[in-house]
Parts: C-alpha cells; sequence; structure tokens
C-alpha cells in the first residue's frame, strides 16, 4: 500500500528537523513529534437528504493541527476523495503556510467526501449547513476560521455564518473569512490566492533573471486559483499559452485571451471546446515549451513520471502538495526553480487575515489597500525564503520549511507544555 499524503508529508518535515538540530535545540521537548502531532482530528457523519428523498450518508472531517501562534485557520473543500489522512496533511501545510507568511494563525483544514458539483442548489445548501451545524462548536472567531477552498466559495461560507448565528444568537463576522462582500467579506479576497501567486512569482522572477514580459505559461486548473492566476499574469504580460481543467486542456502557442476562456469556461463548465485555441491532451500540458508552469488543482499532479518532461524555468505551486518528494528530486536536479506551495499560495489566507482583521474592526479597506498589503506580505516572505535558501544552500521549499518551523517552534517552546 503506498504512503498517505499525510505520512509522506511527515517524512519530508522530520528531514528538515533533523537538518536543523531542532530535538538538540529544544531538549527533552520531542519538538519534532509536537508539531507533526494535530491537536484534534473530528470525523463525523453528514446525512444528506437529497432532493428525491432519499439519504446518502457522507464523512466529514475537521483537523485542527495547532494554534501555538494563533487560531485554526484553513478552508474546507468538498470532493470525493477527500479522507482523514488528506485533510490531515492539508491542515498541517496551513500552519506552515501561516508560519512562512508571518500572519497570526495557526492551521487547519476541513472537507466532506462528496461529488458536490454534482448536487443541486438545494443539496449543497443542505450538506453545507448540516456539516457547519454537526461541527458548530469546533468553530469561533478566536478559535477555528474557515474559508474556501475547492468546490466551496462565498455561498458556502455565507451558509456556514447562517448556521452559527442561527444556533449561537448573535451575528460574529470572523466566524468565517471568503465571505460574501455584503456580509463582512474583504474586497480582493476572492482573487487574493491568484494574486499573491502572481506576486510570487514576480519576485521570484527577480531572482532568476526572468523578464516576465514575453514570458509564457501553462496553468493546470482553471478553478478559483488556476483562473485568476491565469488572469493576473496576462495582466502582467505573461503569454499564457496552454490551460487544463478536469475535463480537458487548450493551447494557443500566441497566448489565449484569458477573459475569453474565463467567459466560456464559465458557460460551458470547462476549458474543453474553447474555439479560441487547439485542443490538448491534459497530460500533455506539463511538457509544454514554457517558462513557468503553475499546478493550480489538487495533491500531486507532478510525479516522477511527469518531471522529466517539464521544460519550465519555473514552477509556481497555486494548489496545495502538487508535487510529489521524488518528482522534487528530480526538478531540483534538472535546476528547475520551485515556488513551494506553503510560500506560493498563501495570499488566500493572507487576506483571510486582512478579512479577519477588518471584522475585529468593523472598518473596511479599499480593494487597493488590500493589494498593496498583499503585495507587501509576498514580497517579504518571498524575499526571506531566497535568502533562507542561500545561506543554508538549499531548495525554497527546504528554505521556507526552516522558516515556518522555526517560528511554530518557537512559539510552542514559548508556551510550554503543561
Ligand atoms: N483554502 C485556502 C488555502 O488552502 C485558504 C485558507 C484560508 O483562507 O483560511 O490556503
Amino acid at each position: 500500500m503506498s504512503a498517505d499524503a499525510f505520512s509522506l508529508a511527515k517524512e519530508r518535515f522530520f528531514r528538515y528537523t533533523e537538518k536543523m538540530g531542532l530535538d538538540r535545540r529544544f531538549p527533552g521537548q520531542s519538538m519534532p513529534e509536537h508539531l507533526t502531532e494535530p491537536d484534534r482530528s473530528v470525523e463525523v457523519r453528514i446525512s444528506l437528504k437529497r432532493d428525491d428523498g432519499s439519504v446518502q450518508v457522507c464523512r466529514g472531517y475537521r483537523v485542527q493541527f495547532n494554534d501555538d501562534r494563533g487560531p485554526y485557520k484553513g478552508g474546507i473543500r468538498f470532493h470525493p476523495v477527500v479522507d482523514l489522512a488528506e485533510v490531515k496533511a492539508l491542515a498541517f501545510w496551513m500552519y506552515m503556510k501561516t508560519a512562512v507568511v508571518d500572519i497570526p494563525f495557526g492551521g487547519a483544514k476541513g472537507g466532506v467526501a462528496v461529488d458536490y458539483p454534482a448536487l443541486s442548489l438545494a443539496e449543497k445548501e443542505r450538506l453545507t449547513k448540516r456539516y457547519a451545524t454537526v461541527l458548530v462548536d469546533e468553530l469561533g472567531s478566536e478559535r477555528d476560521i474557515p474559508a474556501p477552498d475547492v468546490n466551496t466559495s462565498a455561498r458556502e461560507m455565507a451558509w456556514i455564518m447562517d448556521v452559527w448565528r442561527l444556533i449561537h444568537g448573535r451575528y460574529q463576522r470572523g466566524i468565517v473569512t471568503g465571505k460574501p462582500v455584503a456580509m463582512g467579506g474583504s474586497l480582493g479576497r476572492e482573487t487574493a490566492t491568484g494574486r499573491g501567486v502572481v506576486f510570487a512569482i514576480e519576485e521570484a522572477a527577480k531572482q532568476i533573471r526572468l523578464d516576465l514580459r514575453g514570458a509564457t505559461a501553462a496553468i493546470q486548473g482553471f478553478g478559483n486559483v488556476g483562473s485568476s492566476t491565469a488572469r493576473f499574469l496576462a495582466e502582467a504580460g505573461v503569454r499564457v499559452t496552454a490551460v487544463s481543467d478536469v475535463a480537458g486542456a487548450v493551447r494557443d502557442p500566441r497566448g489565449l485571451d484569458i477573459a475569453a476562456l474565463r467567459r466560456h469556461a464559465a458557460e460551458t463548465g470547462g476549458v474543453a471546446g474553447f474555439p479560441g485555441g487547439e485542443p490538448l491532451d491534459r497530460e500533455d500540458l506539463f511538457a509544454e515549451p514554457v517558462d513557468i508552469l503553475v499546478p493550480a488543482a489538487l495533491e500531486h499532479a507532478i510525479t516522477e513520471n511527469n518531471a522529466g518532461r517539464i521544460r519550465a524555468r519555473l514552477i509556481a505551486e497555486g494548489a496545495n502538495g502538487p508535487t510529489t518528494s521524488e518528482a522534487a528530486h528530480i526538478l531540483q536536479q534538472r535546476g528547475v526553480t520551485v515556488i513551494p506551495d506553503i510560500l506560493c499560495n498563501a495570499g488566500g489566507v493572507t487576506v483571510s487575515y486582512f478579512e479577519w482583521v477588518q471584522n475585529r474592526q468593523e472598518f473596511y479597506w479599499t480593494a487597493e489597500k488590500v493589494d498593496a498589503e498583499l503585495r507587501q506580505v509576498m514580497a517579504r516572505a518571498s524575499r526571506e525564503v531566497f535568502a533562507e535558501a542561500a545561506r543554508h544552500d538549499c531548495c525554497l521549499r527546504e528554505a521556507a520549511y526552516r522558516i515556518a518551523i522555526e517560528r511554530v517552534a518557537t512559539a510552542a517552546a514559548a508556551r510550554g507544555v503543561q
């Protein structure tokens, strides 16, 4: 049996903690174990009443990984492959991510194993509200704050907020982030992950001397992250020449019209059949002759099977965990620069933090202020990661983990054990 996502994430983590001498530096504190043992994992039954009156029983999860640096924070995904090990891995990456960009949160993640897009709107609302009702005691603006993830959006956050308000009898805006602007959401939150990916690419491009004007990119995944990354890359002068999603892929070496592609995907449900490009095999997207490759879908997209075919100089991990350890090793040997997920896609949770701040103050920022603050956070974190990589002569992933581990271990040690 192949190891699950969480065991693999831990293995990688222990390699870093060992190199950092964490045990020696925090003697007798079992620090590597403290940092990799989730605080709380909740697994629940979610019974969904279908429109035809039948009941579908699904598994739901919320993993609160660590709150040494602040309240638990992380998205909720509704997808058939969701299981406890995956949610644990995602929750673990969340708390590494909040530490890399140095925002005052811990990490969590939730999900339900269900084919969510196949449900009717009424079924979607019932499922989301059932999930929120079952887990309502876990949530709170100073306890655990959900946000959108795969197949969830502002709509689901509004439903969760409604459940919390009905049960607790009061309005608490900071209970979720990524909610509709009309309910206290932040401007710029919906596109924040893609915006942050492009800020991270801009910083990395300076470091590796890649001129973005006229550079080319391929994007795997055209959901929230992939489509907004495509849009902002195009705005930065990058030619996006290939895009794929769950059902198909398209290419145009002269550069796809991203606004038209977004409209096509919104109308038809995907990129396949886009008249402004030629069809492409989804797996061949990885071998496109581009400067930048952005995996922006699910875990384990780049494996030992396709890493050797990649021709990009720069990989920007818009998704969480898109590159396996074997693939990372191949890419490093081939001199490909990889902006690791816990840095690259941290723009989403960073603007979630801005939303939470605005909710606490009941004072709302302009879209320009959100973008300017986000740019600062992403640029500073990117520079820190590049400097750490130079200091230790290591890859950017190891550098990002070193920074995150240092921050979480310092907080954990300061808090003490009782
Ligand atoms: N789901 C996003 C992520 O994986 C955002 C989480 C958040 O904003 O809390 O980073």
